[in-house]
């Protein structure tokens, strides 16, 4: 019997085939039938003629989100309204919201990457699910649902919220699998904790979480919390909704279904392909979508690719968990610098704290970049050599990543300043000059 996760066992050939096929294709649909792609393709003067191999995407234009929001609601679909079944919508901080319009084969082919999802995470028709993310015009909700559904297991679609419920329905469920995000996954240890329940004697055994960012060593706090397994899922709204990768039993590396999604990886000053192995801002063109397809999207998620073979067996390219925003990127001479690298160090780094600032200046023609950070009361206590030794390994630990020289600065505990908004990570004072 034939299952859709065997497409992630293809051998490269046949998938990079199947991809070759589907992009020239896509290109033909979109410039019959989309305005805005029309246009885009007439400047650039391509053709589906050009798409020979993958490489020859690059040569086809970039979507972008603004484009989304000019072409709010509906100027980017590919058919007629009457063969969008669904709609769904990014609520947006800023602006418009982005709108995605679904075919029915699109939410064929989304509840399918959802059932892969699944099943990379060691899900089965016999697990119970709660759907914890919301039900609604976010896609998390009932992109999880159809999935599951399409697995075969049990959907409890209890949506966000109403927490000691969720506990409760967990107990007399007998819930095996729990979908939410992880900040959620994290009050809810804690408010079992409050009520006397022992989420670790439950027959919960596997969460899959996502649409916020979240760390290693969240997943393992509440891997240990929860006495469970933890799968980390990335998507978005304009792509397709949660399922675009997902984690499987190794826990190293978002698996792409890249028979449906079609990733690039690229440097988003000079918008040229980065190497394998190096961080670079995640492109994909969804090469299966009728109603909304996007060519080229950037997603402004600054990842790696890895294309070697995981140790599961399954042949499809792995991207690392997202390491930011390319919005937030910082050039420091020459080297691409993302705040969110030096976040990850730290934090894996024993005694430094979790406040800290990047400080970049110009001395002369010299970019010049110090690393704040606030560290625990005792080192300040102990002998200065072992303050400088400390120093050196932080400082030796970045530069080994960056590659590039930097200074540290430790600093006493409440001496870097708090923020009740978002914090102020970056002082670029070569701005100011
Ligand atoms: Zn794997």
């Amino acid at each position: 019997m034939q299952h859709p996760w065997d497409r992630d066992y293809l051998p490269r050939e046949e998938l990079e085939r199947e991809q070759v096929g589907k992009l020239r294709r896509l290109v033909a649909y979109v410039r019959e039938r989309v305005p805005f792609y029309r246009e885009a393709f007439e400047r650039s003067g391509a053709t589906e003629a050009d798409v020979q191999t993958l490489g020859d995407v690059a040569g086809l234009p970039f979507t972008v989100k603004d484009d989304l929001r000019a072409n709010y609601p509906f100027r980017l679909f590919a058919v007629p309204q009457d063969e969008i079944v669904r709609i769904h919508c990014s609520s947006g901080t800023t602006g418009r919201p982005i709108v995605a319009g679904y075919t029915r084969h699109d939410l064929d082919v989304w509840s399918e990457v959802m059932a892969r999802t699944l099943h990379q995470a060691g899900v089965t028709s016999g697990d119970i699910c709660q759907v914890a993310w919301g039900y609604g015009l976010f896609t998390g909700g009932l992109g999880a649902h159809y999935g599951a559904e399409r697995l075969g297991a049990t959907v409890v679609p209890i949506s966000g919220g109403n927490t000691e419920r969720q506990i409760a329905l967990m107990q007399d469920f007998g819930t095996t699998v729990w979908m939410g995000t992880p900040s959620y996954a994290t009050y809810l240890a804690e408010v079992a904790e409050q009520m006397g329940v022992d989420v670790r004697a439950l027959p919960l055994r596997v969460a899959v979480l996502g649409a916020e960012p979240w760390t290693d060593r969240m997943r393992a706090e509440i891997e240990e919390r929860m006495g469970i397994r933890a799968y980390d899922i990335y998507g978005l709204t304009e792509v397709i909704g949660p399922g675009v990768s997902a984690e499987c039993e190794c826990q190293s590396g978002l698996h792409i279904f890249e028979d449906h999604f079609l990733p690039e990886l690229i440097d988003p000053e000079t918008l040229q392909p980065v190497s394998e192995g190096k961080p670079g801002e995640l492109v994909l063109t969804t090469i299966s979508k009728t109603g909304m397809p996007l060519i080229r999207f950037r997603t402004r998620d600054i990842t790696r690719l890895h294309y070697g073979r995981c140790e599961c067996g399954r042949t499809t390219v792995r991207m690392e968990r997202v390491q930011g925003r390319s919005d937030d990127m910082l050039i420091v001479r020459g080297v691409n610098v993302f705040p969110s690298q030096i976040e990850s160090i730290l934090l894996g780094i024993e005694g430094v704290q979790p406040h800290y600032q990047i400080v970049v200046d110009r001395q002369g023609s010299m970019d010049d970049m110090e690393v704040q950070v606030e560290v625990e009361e005792r080192f300040f206590s102990d002998r200065v050599r072992e303050l400088e030794e400390f120093s050196r390994r932080v400082r030796a630990r970045i530069e080994s990543t960056l590659g590039l020289r930097v200074h540290v600065r430790l600093m006493e505990p409440g001496s870097i300043e708090r923020s009740t908004g978002k914090a102020k990570r970056v002082v670029d004072r070569r701005r100011q000059q």
